[in-house]
C-alpha cells in the first residue's frame, strides 16, 4: 500500500499542517506543575513525526479549577513562560503547534480556589458524587467568560502556539453545558431554542477568530454525538445541526463522540475507527479540514478513512502515547515497526488517579524528561556484555529488548511452547486480543536482531545458570495465582474441603474446565474477574459475581470500563453482590457476608468457585541464582519481583534492562514545583 496520501500537507486557515498525523489533546497527568515533564513529552511526539501536536484542555481561568486532576492552566501571566517554551520545542520539531483552550463549566469544582463554580443554570455539578453546585451565569458573568477566553486565546497567540482551540467537547466544557438541553434550563437568549443555545458557542469561536486575526488557526472541538446521555446531542439530531449552523466558521473541526468513556473507549468494547458512524456526516457539512480519533494505528485503514472522504487528518491520542514515532515508521516503510495501542487505557486511568500517564507498551512515556529515556533510542552499552533473560513474558520481553538494541548479547529462555506470557495467554480471553500486541510487537522486533537468540520449551533452574556464562542474569517468571482466598481484601488463607473446586485465572486460561453454576470471586479489583464472568457465561454456566470492594471491578473505574462491564454483566443476567466477603465454600454453595451491614452469612448456590485475587511472585530462583553466580550479576523484574499489571510489567522489565545499561535510572531529576 502507498502511504504518501498520509504525508500530504493540510491548510487549516492560515497555517499549514506538514501532514495528516495530528497528536489530538489528551491528558498527560503533568498538569501545570510538571511542565518539563509535558514539554518533553510533546516535542517527542514532533520529533516522531506527528504534523501537530496538541495540548491538552488547558484551564483559562480560576474559576475553571479541575484540581484533583493535573490539566495546564493559562489563567494568567505566571503560566506564560512554559507554553513557550513548549509552543517553540515543538515547532522546533517542524510541526504546528495547538492548544486547546478549556473552561470546565459544571465539571469544574473550584475546591483550590474557592471561586463559586459558574454553568447556564443553578445546577448540581457534573460529578454527582461531588457536593458542589453551579451558579447560573448572568450576564456579566458571560461577558467575564468571554473575556477570559479572550485573554487566554491572546496570550496562547503570543506563546507562538499555531493552532487555537474553541472546546466543547466530553460534556467538560462550559460551552458544552450551554448547548446541551440538559444543563442549559435558561429563558434568556443563551436558552431555549437551539439557536440560542448555540449563541455563546457562536459568540467564543468569533471572539477567539477575532484574536486570531488571520494569523493563527482556530479549531474547534465539538462532541457530535453524546453517547447514553439524557437529552443527548446526536449525530442525527441536534449534533449535526451544531455543525450545520457553524459549518464555515472555525478553520478546523475536531470532532469527536462524548463522555470521556465513550471517546476513549477501550479494545474491549470498540474496534478501531469506532467513531467514524458518529463523526463521518462532518465533511458533508462542511469545507474546512475535520480531524478525528478512534485508536487509529493501522496506516491501511487511515489511508481508506482519508480515501472515503471521513476525515482529512488521523488524530491519535493513544497512538501517539504508545508510538510517539508511528508516523515517521509509515514514511520510513517500516509499518511492523510499529508500536500499536493495546487500547487498555492505563493511560487514562493515571490521568484519572491525579498522576503522570504511563503506558502498556511504551514505558518510556513520561519519562522522556525526567529520567531521560527515548522510546526509540538506546545508548549503545559501552562494552558488549551477554545477558540471560528467564521468562518471556511482558517484563522479560521488554528488558531482552531493551538491552539487544543496546547491543548485548541475549538470550531468552521460556518455559513453555510460546512467547508472550500473560499476554499471550490473556488476549484469548474475550474482548482482549488486543492485548497479543504486547507480546507480537516485542517478539518480532527481537526476531530481526542477529544478537538475540529466543528458546521456547526451555525451562531454567538456578543450576542451569552458571554454564551459561552471562555476564547479567535477569529473572522475568512471572507469579501464580493465588488459590487460597488471599486476595486485596483478606490475607488470611482460607482452606477448602477436598474435592471442592477451585480454580484461579490461570487454570481457566490453562484448559481447567468450570462445571455447573460457578461464582466468580473478585478480590482483585481489575478487568480479570469480569472477563472471566464473561467467558464462563459464553460456555453457558449460570455465574455470579461477587466482590468485597464497593463497586463492581472497582479500579476499572479508572480505566472507564467499569459502567460497560456492570452493563454487560447486566446483559448477562449475572448477578452481582458488592460489599460481600466470601467466608467459604463447601463444594456446593459459598458463603458470603455483607460487610457493612455484617448480615448473612448467605449462601449462593455454586459448584465451581473462580477465585480471582492475590499472586504469588515466582521468585524462587533467585536466591539460589545469587549464590552460584554472584549477586550483582542476577536481577529480578515484573510480575516476578512484585505482581501488577502488564504496565507495571514493561516498565519494570525496561528499567531493569537501563539500570544494567545504566541509562538513567539512578535518580529522578527533581520534579519542580517552580509555579
Ligand atoms: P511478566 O508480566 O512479569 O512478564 P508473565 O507471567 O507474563 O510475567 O511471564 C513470565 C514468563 O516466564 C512466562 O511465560 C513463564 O512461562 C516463564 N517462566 C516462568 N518460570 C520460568 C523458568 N523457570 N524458566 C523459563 N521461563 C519461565
Ligand atoms: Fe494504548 Fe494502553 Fe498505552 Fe493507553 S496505556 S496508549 S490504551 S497501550
Amino acid at each position: 500500500m502507498n502511504y504518501d496520501l498520509l504525508f500530504d500537507p493540510v491548510k487549516i486557515g492560515p497555517v499549514t499542517a506538514p501532514n495528516r498525523f495530528f497528536a489530538a489533546p489528551h491528558a498527560t497527568g503533568h498538569g501545570f506543575s510538571l511542565p518539563s515533564g509535558a514539554i518533553a513529552l510533546r516535542e517527542t511526539k514532533a520529533d516522531g513525526g506527528w504534523g501537530t501536536v496538541a495540548v491538552q484542555i488547558t484551564e483559562i481561568s480560576n474559576d475553571t479549577d479541575m484540581a484533583n486532576h493535573p490539566i495546564e492552566r493559562i489563567w494568567d501571566e505566571v503560566y506564560f513562560k512554559p507554553h513557550a517554551e513548549q509552543a517553540e520545542r515543538i515547532k522546533a520539531k517542524g510541526a504546528l503547534a495547538a492548544i486547546e483552550l478549556g473552561h470546565g463549566g459544571m465539571r469544574a469544582r473550584n475546591f483550590a480556589t474557592g471561586m463559586p463554580v459558574i454553568g447556564p443554570s443553578d445546577l448540581p455539578i457534573l460529578k454527582p458524587e461531588i457536593p458542589v453546585q453551579a451558579k447560573a451565569m448572568d450576564k456579566s458573568d458571560i461577558r467575564g467568560f468571554r473575556e477570559s477566553h479572550k485573554k487566554a486565546a491572546q496570550m496562547a497567540k503570543r506563546a507562538g502556539y499555531d493552532i487555537i482551540y474553541v472546546y466543547a467537547a466530553h460534556d467538560i466544557s462550559i460551552l458544552s453545558h450551554f448547548l446541551s438541553r440538559r444543563t442549559n434550563h435558561r429563558s434568556d437568549e443563551y436558552g431555549g431554542s437551539l439557536e440560542n443555545r448555540v449563541r455563546l458557542l457562536r459568540e467564543v469561536l468569533e471572539d477567539t477568530l477575532e484574536v486570531a486575526a488571520g494569523e493563527r488557526a482556530v479549531a474547534l472541538r465539538f462532541a457530535v454525538h453524546e453517547v447514553g446521555a439524557k437529552l443527548a446531542m446526536t449525530h442525527d439530531g441536534e449534533g449535526r445541526e451544531v455543525v450545520e449552523m457553524l459549518a464555515e466558521l472555525p478553520d478546523l473541526w475536531d470532532v469527536n463522540i462524548s463522555g470521556w468513556s465513550a471517546d476513549s473507549n477501550t479494545s474491549r468494547f470498540s474496534e478501531e475507527g469506532y467513531q467514524l458512524e458518529f463523526t463521518e456526516f462532518v465533511k458533508k457539512v462542511t469545507s474546512k479540514p475535520v480531524v478525528g480519533v478512534g485508536r487509529f494505528t493501522s496506516p491501511d485503514k487511515m489511508v481508506s478513512v482519508i480515501k472515503s472522504g471521513k476525515l482529512d487528518l488521523i488524530g491519535g491520542a493513544r497512538p501517539s502515547i504508545a508510538d510517539p514515532y508511528l508516523p515517521n515508521k509509515i514514511r520510513e516503510n517500516r509499518v511492523e515497526d510499529i508500536r500499536e495501542c493495546i487500547g487498555c487505557n492505563v493511560c487514562v486511568s493515571m490521568d484519572a488517579y491525579g498522576v503522570p500517564l504511563r503506558c502498556t507498551q511504551n514505558p518510556t512515556i513520561a519519562e522522556e524528561w525526567r529520567r531521560g529515556w527515548h522510546p526509540e533510542i538506546i545508548t549503545r552499552a559501552q562494552k558488549e556484555q551477554f545477558s540471560l533473560i528467564i521468562g518471556a513474558g511482558p517484563a522479560g520481553l521488554d528488558c531482552a529488548l531493551t538491552l539487544a538494541r543496546a547491543g548485548h548479547q541475549v538470550t531468552v529462555a521460556e518455559a513453555t511452547d510460546e512467547v508472550g506470557g500473560r499476554a499471550l495467554r490473556e488476549s484469548k480471553l474475550p474482548g482482549l486480543h488486543g492485548y497479543r500486541r504486547i507480546a507480537e510487537y516485542r517478539e518480532y522486533q527481537l526476531r530481526q536482531m542477529g544478537n538475540v537468540d529466543i528458546y521456547t520449551s526451555s525451562p531454567l533452574s538456578p543450576e542451569d545458570l552458571p554454564e551459561f556464562g552471562a555476564d547479567n542474569v535477569v529473572i522475568a517468571t512471572g507469579s501464580t495465582w493465588r488459590s487460597d482466598g488471599v486476595g486485596s481484601g483478606n490475607f488470611d488463607p482460607i482452606s477448602w474441603p477436598q474435592g471442592a473446586r477451585v480454580l484461579t485465572p490461570q487454570d481457566l486460561m490453562g484448559g481447567a474446565k468450570a462445571e455447573g453454576a460457578v461464582v466468580v470471586y473478585d478480590d482483585e479489583h481489575n478487568y480479570m474477574a469480569s472477563v472471566l464472568v464473561e467467558a464462563l457465561r459464553k460456555k453457558g454456566h449460570p455465574v455470579t459475581y461477587v466482590t468485597a470492594e464497593q463497586a463492581v471491578a472497582h479500579w476499572t473505574a479508572y480505566t472507564l470500563e467499569q459502567r460497560k462491564i456492570i452493563a454487560r454483566m447486566k446483559e448477562m443476567s449475572v448477578p452481582m453482590h458488592v460489599n460481600s466477603s466470601l467466608l467459604g465454600f463447601d463444594g456446593t454453595h459459598v458463603q458470603i457476608q455483607n460487610d457493612l451491614s455484617l448480615t448473612g452469612p448467605d449462601s449462593l448456590a455454586c459448584e465451581t468457585l473462580v477465585f480471582v485475587g492475590a499472586r504469588i511472585p515466582e521468585n524462587t530462583m533467585l536466591s539460589k541464582a545469587q549464590e552460584l553466580l554472584g549477586e550483582g550479576k542476577v536481577t529480578i523484574c515484573g510480575d516476578a519481583l512484585a505482581p501488577g499489571t502488564m504496565q507495571a510489567a514493561t516498565l519494570s522489565g525496561h528499567r531493569i534492562a537501563r539500570s544494567i545499561l545504566d541509562q538513567g535510572t539512578g535518580f529522578f531529576r527533581l520534579e519542580e514545583a517552580d509555579i
